[in-house]
C-alpha cells in the first residue's frame, strides 16, 4: 500500500471546521484508493502566536518541509490585527510558500449547475464554465528589482516596480500550466502583453518553446486585457490559462468571482519537486461565522480532490471526490452560504457527512 504523510495545518477561524470534514474525506478517499494518509497535524497563524508567539515555529515548517503535501485551512482574525507585520498570522503563508517554493498557484473556477444563480453573470454565460488559472508566484513585478519609491532632487518622488523573468522562471511555470492542461481538455493559453511588455515578449518565446514538447496540448496566446474581457463576455472558452504574476493574482480573482461563491473553490500551490505543494481554499477564516459549525467545508474537500489529482497522480479518487460533491449538491444539501430562501440548511459536520457517504 502506497504511504503518504500531510501536513495538516487547520489555522484559524473557521479552519479547524472545514480541514476536520476535508480530512475525513482524504481518509476515506486513500481507503477507498489503496493509499494510507498518515495525517499530522500542527498549529499554524493566529493559533501559534497564541501558544508559541510565532505564526509558524521552525517544527511545524520542519513538517511542512518532510511531508508529502500540506494541507492548510485559513489563518488570520481580528484577534491578531494590531500585532507587528513581522509576526501577524499571515506572515505563516508567506514563510511556507517561500520555504517550500511554490512557484505556481493553481486556481479552478467551476461552475455547478445547482449554483448557477450564485453568479452574478448571466446563466447562459457562466453555464458550463469549467477553467484553471495558473498563476505564476514568486516572479514577475511583484518581485523584480530595482523596486521602491524614491524622493528627486526638485522634492517630487519616483515609484518603481520591475516585472523580470528569466528563461528558467518561464520553462518551469510553463511546463507546469503544459501538465495540468494534460490532465483536463489540453488547452492551454498563455497569457501576456508582448506587444508593449519586453518580458513577456520573452515569455512568450519561452512558453512556445516549452510548447514543442507538448504536442497533443493546444497552445494559444492571449493578451491580458483581452483576457480580462473574454473571462466576463465568454468564459466557457477557456481551459487552463497559465500567467505572470500580477495578471494571475487579478485575472484568478476574476475568475473566481464567475462562480460567486467563495466557500467553493479550492487551490493548489506547487513547487519543483514532487513533495513540495500546499492545498487550501482560496478564502479565509471567516471570523464572522467561525465557531458556528455553518462554514461550507467544500473548497477545502476540492482542495483535497486536488491534492490527490497533483501530488499523488490519483485522479480517478480525485473525480469520485468531485462526482460526489456535485452529487451531493444535486440533492439539495446546501451550506448557509450557498443556500436559497426554502431551502434546507446544512451545517458543516453534515455537509462534510454527505459527501463522505457519497464518497462511500
Ligand atoms: P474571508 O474569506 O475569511 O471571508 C469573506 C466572507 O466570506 C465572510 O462573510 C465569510 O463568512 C464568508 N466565507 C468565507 N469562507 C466561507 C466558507 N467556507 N463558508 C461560508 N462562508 C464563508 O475573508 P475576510 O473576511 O476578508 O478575512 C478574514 C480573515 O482571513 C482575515 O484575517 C484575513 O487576513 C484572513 N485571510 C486568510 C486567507 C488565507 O489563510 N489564505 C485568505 C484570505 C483572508
Amino acid at each position: 500500500m502506497k504511504k503518504f504523510s500531510i501536513a495538516v495545518l487547520p489555522g484559524d477561524g473557521i479552519g479547524p471546521e472545514i480541514v476536520g470534514e476535508a480530512a475525513k474525506v482524504l481518509k476515506t478517499a486513500g481507503e477507498k484508493f489503496g493509499a494510507e494518509f498518515v495525517l499530522n497535524e500542527a498549529l499554524v497563524g493566529g493559533a501559534s502566536i497564541d501558544a508559541n508567539g510565532v505564526p509558524l515555529t521552525d517544527k511545524v515548517l520542519d513538517l511542512a518541509l518532510k511531508s508529502d503535501a500540506v494541507l492548510l485551512g485559513a489563518v488570520g482574525g481580528p484577534r491578531w490585527e494590531g500585532l507587528d507585520y513581522s509576526i501577524r498570522p499571515e506572515r505563516a503563508l508567506l514563510a511556507l510558500r517561500k520555504e517550500l517554493g511554490l512557484f505556481a498557484n493553481l486556481r479552478p473556477a467551476r461552475i455547478y449547475r445547482e449554483l448557477i444563480d450564485a453568479s452574478t453573470l448571466k446563466p447562459e454565460v457562466i453555464d458550463g464554465v469549467d477553467l484553471m488559472v495558473v498563476r505564476e508566484l514568486t516572479g514577475g513585478l511583484y518581485f523584480g528589482t530595482p523596486k521602491g519609491v524614491e524622493t528627486l532632487p526638485d522634492g517630487t518622488e519616483r515609484g518603481v516596480n520591475t516585472m523580470v523573468y528569466t528563461t528558467p522562471e518561464i520553462e518551469r511555470i510553463a511546463k507546469v500550466g503544459f501538465e495540468v492542461a494534460r490532465k483536463r481538455r489540453k488547452r492551454l493559453l498563455s497569457v501576456d502583453k508582448a506587444n508593449v511588455l519586453e518580458t513577456t515578449e520573452l515569455w512568450r518565446k519561452v512558453v512556445i518553446k516549452v510548447g514543442k514538447d507538448y504536442q497533443d496540448v493546444e497552445l494559444s496566446h492571449m493578451y491580458v486585457d483581452n483576457c480580462a474581457m473574454q473571462l466576463v463576455r465568454n468564459p466557457k472558452q477557456f481551459d487552463v490559462i497559465v500567467t505572470e504574476n500580477t495578471f494571475g493574482d487579478i485575472l484568478s480573482d476574476e475568475a473566481s468571482m464567475l462562480t460567486g461563491s467563495i466557500g467553493m473553490l479550492p487551490s493548489a500551490s506547487i513547487g519543483s519537486t514532487k513533495n513540495r505543494a500546499m492545498y487550501e481554499p482560496i478564502h479565509g477564516s471567516a471570523p464572522d461565522i467561525a465557531g458556528k459549525g455553518i462554514a461550507n467545508p467544500i473548497a477545502t474537500i476540492l482542495s483535497v480532490a486536488m491534492m490527490l489529482k497533483y501530488s499523488f497522480e490519483m485522479e480517478e479518487a480525485s473525480n469520485l471526490i468531485e462526482n460526489a460533491v456535485e452529487s451531493v449538491l444535486s440533492k439539495g444539501f446546501r451550506t448557509a452560504d450557498i443556500s436559497k430562501p426554502g431551502m434546507k440548511t446544512s451545517s458543516c459536520a453534515e455537509m462534510g457527512a454527505a459527501v463522505l457517504a457519497e464518497l462511500k
